[in-house]
């Protein structure tokens, strides 16, 4: 089986931002949902003040903030997004039997 190209001029190896709205829309294809009670659409908040971290969200039902990456295996990192989407696609596919996995929009 022939791997897909990654292109390494992509923003999500090298923008923050970028690959954080990458995981976004990997992990998240109709929108945020709550990791806690699992509600979407108009019952999240995102939370965009000066002292709030990039990438936050707020469940009005539970009231708890959330990322992308809670509720994975990601969530106690600290490894930058774009480092993630390193080892996802560049990484896994070369060392790992399960190929298949692979975020590449
Ligand atoms: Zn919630």
């Amino acid at each position: 089986m022939a791997g897909k190209k990654v292109d390494l001029r992509n923003p999500i190896f090298h923008d923050e931002d970028a690959a954080r709205a990458h995981l976004e829309r990997v992990l998240w294809p109709q929108g945020p949902v709550c990791p806690r009670c699992g509600v979407t659409g108009d019952r999240i908040t995102k939370l965009q003040g000066k002292s709030t971290r990039p990438g936050v969200y707020k469940c009005k039902d539970c009231r708890k903030p959330f990322s992308v990456t809670v509720g994975t295996v990601m969530e106690r990192s600290h490894i930058p997004c774009r480092d993630r989407c390193w080892r996802v696609n560049l990484w896994l596919p070369a060392r790992n039997p399960c190929r298949r996995i692979n975020c590449t929009a």
